[in-house]
Parts: structure tokens; sequence; C-alpha cells
């Protein structure tokens, strides 16, 4: 019997579904349409050091160069709105909050699970010499121009992908076949005349619509930027210890957006508003266990300890001076520098003297810049 790419196209859709992708969808392996922005943004310095993004932006936008066999691609959309924040906890300086993708299992995993079983399907009912690849994320494609065209949703002004019944909470991964199979057509876009993402940013992220400047995105600062976080982005970082979700959480079609139900991406207790102080005293091994196949292993030890500092010096709680005291003796210059600048912002006798001693031992040039900013400011409000 003849194989009809139609029917072929409708039975894949209907495993993606089956397998738990609420979108799913069919591009053509054609170069992204958003190349041109895409190469502006790179050239702009945008990034910041995320060079996972700019190496080689030719091949990132045509995915006919990552595979040459792609004649077409799957893009499906799995959902991660799997709870709310407690309003309360959400805004208490005392905790920390995580942005929502990152509390459950690592999704890399789950995700690829799922487009390898997709995969295995499409070899076992598509045409003899069928053949897949597929990318979660970190692959070297434009997932987002991917599912635009494979109509999944539109560009938001936030830069997230958007879709009328699923908001912006879901991920994206992309099996490349080498089966042309029909393209859907992109959707069209429901941003109208809000800006309400673009108000709300604490830092100023947007320098357009649709352009995010991620040097100055807190996701960027707390996630993918491993050194030290600029001194004048730190107070706009509020609570946020890994990720921000407020572009997301304001867009009017969040608001009504379905609820995923992977249960591998609900919360972790421990990643539901947890308390900033307990979290500053965490060993290797209880870092180990808590984020154990979790996004958060991403910033590593060191990374998340530096946040925590930034969102304890944010908290105005004098509760959290003792055990920035104890961070200032911490292994990792990181945390050290970090710690100090949260002794700063939070003042009083205590952080003074803390500070002082430690000026008199530390050997980190960088370490001591810090120290000494520390102490400026401590003179400057006593
Ligand atoms: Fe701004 Fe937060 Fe959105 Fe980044 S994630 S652009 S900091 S609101
Ligand atoms: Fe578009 Fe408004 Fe949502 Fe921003 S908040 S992405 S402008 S609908």
């Amino acid at each position: 019997m003849e194989w009809d790419a139609t029917e072929f196209k409708q039975r894949l859709l209907e495993a993606a579904k089956r397998e738990g992708f609420e979108l799913a969808g069919i591009a053509a392996a054609t170069p992204a349409e958003t190349r041109q922005a895409y190469l502006d943004w790179v050239r702009d310095g945008r990034a910041g050091e995320m060079h996972y993004l700019t190496r080689d932006p030719e091949r990132r936008s045509d995915p006919g160069i990552v595979w040459p066999e792609t004649a077409s691609i799957l893009v499906a959309g799995l959902n991660y709105h799997t709870w709310e924040p407690d309003p309360a906890e959400r805004h208490d300086p005392s905790r920390g909050q995580f942005a929502r993708y990152a509390v459950g299992e690592d999704y890399h995993e789950v995700i690829a699970g799922k487009l390898r079983r997709l995969r295995a399907w499409a070899v076992q009912w598509g045409p003899r010499d069928l053949a897949g690849r597929y990318y979660v994320d970190t692959g070297p494609l434009l997932e987002r121009d991917l599912a635009a065209r494979a109509g999944l949703g539109w560009f938001g002004k936030n830069t997230c992908l958007l879709n009328t019944r699923q908001g912006s909470y879901f991920f994206l991964g992309a099996l490349l076949l080498n089966v042309e199979l029909p393209p859907d057509g992109a959707v069209s876009a429901h941003c109208g005349t809000c800006t309400r993402c673009q108000d709300a940013c604490p830092t100023g992220a947007f320098v357009a619509p649709y352009v995010l400047d991620a040097r100055r995105c807190i996701s960027y600062l707390t996630i993918e930027l491993r050194g030290p976080i600029p001194r004048e982005m730190r107070p706009l970082i509020g609570n946020w210890i890994f990720g921000c979700d407020i572009c997301q959480e304001v867009c009017p079609w969040n608001r009504k957006a379905a609820v995923g139900s992977d249960p591998r991406l609900a919360p972790r207790d421990a990643l539901k508003a947890p308390e900033l102080i307990p979290l500053l005293e965490m060993t290797v091994e209880q870092f180990q266990e808590t984020f154990r196949r979790s996004p958060v292993k991403r910033t590593k030890r060191q990374g998340l300890l530096r946040n925590v500092c930034v969102a304890l010096g944010n908290s105005g709680d004098p509760a959290a001076v003792p055990a920035l005291v104890r961070a200032l003796e911490h292994e990792e210059p990181l945390v050290r520098g970090h710690a100090a600048w949260a002794l700063g912002r939070l003042g009083g006798p205590a952080a003074g003297d803390a500070v002082r001693r430690r000026l008199d031992a530390e050997e980190e040039d960088w370490v001591r810049e810090e120290l000494e900013a520390a102490l400026r400011e401590l003179c400057s409000t006593s």
C-alpha cells in the first residue's frame, strides 16, 4: 500500500498527544523565519555569556544544517503549569522563589524520553528508511521559531511562545524527521495593545517589545551567569533565587491557561518558596540530595548560594545577619563576596564588625572589593 504522508502525520500527532504532549504540530525544514532578528540579537551582545546560544548562529537557525536529511519537524509542547505558588509565600522576602519550570524533575530527561518513544513509534509505522533526531531546549535549534511555524503559538512581546489554551508555561521539544510531512500554518498573534509584561519587568530587560536583553534578565543573572552578579542589578532581583516568572505571571493568557498533568513536573516540597536562611547553610550533600534530577543543578551549589545571599540582602531581615556572617567564611569566593554585599545592605553593628574582621583575612581581590564596598555602605547608613 502506498504511504500516505497526511494520514501518517495525523497518527504521529495523535501519538504525541498519547505521550502527554498538550501541543504538537509539523514545521517545514526551512531556515528560521526569525533568523535575522536572532543574528541581530547575537551581534548586539544581548545573549551575555550564553555562548551555547551564540556559537555557530547560522547552524542554529537552519535545521537543514543541523541534520542535512531533515525533511520535516515535529514540534511538541509539554505544559509545566502544575501549581500556583501561595501568594503570601511568593511575596515573603524571607523566602526564595524558583521559576515554575524548575520546581519539578529535569524536563530535559522527561521530554527526551517522550521524543525517543515517539521516534520509535515513527520508525515502526513510517516508511522503511524513516529516521529521526530529537532535541530538547539545549540542542542547536531555535525551537520557538519552529514551534511558531508548526502552529503551536505566537511570539509574545515577552519573547515567550503563547498559546490561547496553554498560555506560555510549556516546554518545547523537536523531532527532526527525514520524511516530508504536510506542515501546519502559523497562528495569528493575540498580544494586541497589551504591554503588561514590559511594564512589570523589574529590571527593564525588554529593550523593545519582543526584544529581551538577557544581561538584564533575572533568569540569566541567577542561572546562566557563572560569576558575580553586577552590583547595580542585585537590588532588582528581589527574592528570586533561580529564574523569574514575572513577565509570564502578568500575562492575561496565563490566567486562563490549562493545567499540566505530568506528575514529574509537579513541585517538590523543598522548592515551594523555601526559607532563605536554612538554604544558605546547605551542605554539599544536602544540595545534591535536594536537587537530584532537578534543573536547579545548573547553577551548581555556589551559584545558588550566591543568589540566596542576594535575596537575603534584599530581604531587609536582620535575622539573616548571623547566617551571612558565617557565609563570609565560605570556601567559595563567589559566596563570600555576595554575603559581604548582603551584610552591607542589611547594616547594623554585627554586620560591620564581621565585614571588618573578614577584610583582615581575605586574600581574593574581588572579595576584598566587595568587602570594601560593603563597609562604605555600612558607614553611609550608620
Ligand atoms: Fe524581566 Fe523577569 Fe521576564 Fe526576565 S523573566 S524579562 S527579569 S520579568
Ligand atoms: Fe503579550 Fe500582554 Fe502577554 Fe506581554 S503580557 S506577552 S504583551 S499578552
